[in-house]
């Protein structure tokens, strides 16, 4: 049968450890054997990413900029342990916070559902998908310990020198004091990356804050979520007969417990933080997460939204089988492929992408699956697979 053709090369953008080596048996399994694949690739395995001073990373991003659509392998993120390890030269930055900020991206995480793996707040029979901004906050503020009686200001200077002052508070002992910015801008990023990827994934978008009681702060995030709502998306929310809405963060929190799931759920930078772990684990698994980069120029980085899966690499390097699921690496190479064959007007690799990840899901409705489901599966007596058993499963379930 002859393979599908692609016309944009995917901007491939290769990993580290377990995944890296999840990541070439998919390619050899899943993917080359029927469809022509055109990549442009970047290696970030981090012995590249020294040997080039890091470089390759940017590069990479660039590339998304330019092609629009990257799929992406886990990557090592170095701490002290990784520079010995790998004897690098330097403590490179996390290469998701890099091409983040290249692409001025927002992140969507997704969980996957498969019949067998139960989620456990019972009403949820949809995924949620968690939008969480990526800038500042508390992530970039300024503490201080004050140590007895006087008082705390808020001070802004502006370039003319004109100074605008606030009582923060008149201490009269110890305690503690906080500072924490944020950017029009930025702000106003995240709002677009929300409404775009609701009308193109077709869901209902909820935001919250706390505007009641921060009524400044939390009150510009609303603000500029409505004003941008208003002028450029509530028409087209319309026709596509979905809804944007906006409500207290306590209030979103209860409505979320007794949803049916099947919407967007975006988070101001420390909520999402918070909200997209307990969202994550309650839908049962790190290894069922997906999560895509969006940018405001409409530039998609497809990942998974877990590691590289370190213990498990260290048992294959002494030989030993390992067990590691592959399905969101495989959810992202297809994300990528449907969104490149959506921007080609390709809909042969569309329809594959759409199989592939059907013929995933059966594998482990029928019962075969990696330990980490195995572990919480309804599925009575699964069939525990090692790494390339499942991967190969997956393939028989797409040729049968
Ligand atoms: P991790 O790779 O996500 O793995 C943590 C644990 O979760 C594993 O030991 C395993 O548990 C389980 N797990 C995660 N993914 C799994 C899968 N696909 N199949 C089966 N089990 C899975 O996190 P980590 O060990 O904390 O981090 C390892 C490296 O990944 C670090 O160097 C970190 O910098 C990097 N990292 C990269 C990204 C990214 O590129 N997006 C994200 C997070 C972390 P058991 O061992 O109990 O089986
Ligand atoms: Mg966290």
């Amino acid at each position: 049968m002859a393979k599908i053709a692609m016309t944009t090369p995917l901007v491939e953008m290769d990993g580290d450890e377990m995944t890296r080596i999840l990541w070439q048996m998919i390619k050899d399994n899943l993917i080359c054997p029927y469809v022509d694949l055109k990549t442009e690739y970047y290696d970030l395995g981090l012995k590249n990413r020294d040997n080039t001073d890091d470089a390759v990373t940017l590069e990479s991003a660039r590339a998304t900029q330019r092609l629009g659509v990257a799929v992406k392998c886990a990557t090592i993120t170095p701490n002290a342990a990784r520079v010995e390890e790998y004897g690098l030269k330097s403590m490179w930055k996390s290469p998701n916070g890099t091409i983040r900020a290249a692409l001025d991206g927002t992140v969507f995480r997704a969980p996957i559902l498969v019949k067998g793996i139960e989620p456990n707040v019972r009403n949820w029979q949809k995924p949620i998908t968690l939008a969480r901004h990526a800038y500042g906050d508390v992530y970039r503020n300024t503490e201080m310990r004050i140590p007895g009686p006087g008082k705390v200001e808020l001070v802004y200077t502006a370039d003319d020198g004109t100074e605008t002052r606030e009582l923060v508070h008149r201490f009269e002992g110890p305690g503690v004091a906080q500072g924490m910015h944020n950017l029009d801008n930025s702000i106003a990023s995240f709002a677009h990356a929300c409404f775009s990827f609701a009308l193109d994934s077709k869901q209902d978008l909820w935001f919250a804050t706390k505007d009641t009681i921060s009524k400044t702060y939390d009150h510009r995030f609303k603000d500029i979520f409505q004003e941008i709502y208003d002028a450029q998306y509530a028409e087209k929310f319309k026709e596509a007969g979905i809804v944007y809405f906006y409500t207290l963060i306590d209030d979103a929190v209860a409505r979320v417990m007794k949803s049916p799931g099947g919407f967007i759920w975006a988070c101001k930078n420390y909520d999402g933080d918070v909200m997209s772990d307990m969202v994550s684990s309650a839908f049962g698994s790190l290894a069922m997460m997906t999560s895509v980069l969006v940018s405001p120029q409409g530039c998609w980085e497809y990942e998974a939204a877990h590691g590289t899966v370190q213990r498990h690499y260290y048992r294959y390097l002494k030989g030993e089988e390992t067990s590691t699921n592959s399905v969101a690496t495989i959810f992202a190479w297809t994300g990528a492929l449907r969104k490149r064959g959506e921007l080609d007007q390709l809909p042969e690799l569309v329809d594959f992408a759409n199989r592939l990840e059907r013929a995933t899901l059966a594998t482990i409705e029928s019962g075969k699956m990696t330990k980490d489901l195995a572990l919480i599966t309804s599925i009575e007596n699964p069939q525990v697979l090692n790494s390339r058993e499942f991967i190969l499963a997956i393939r028989d379930m797409l040729e049968g």
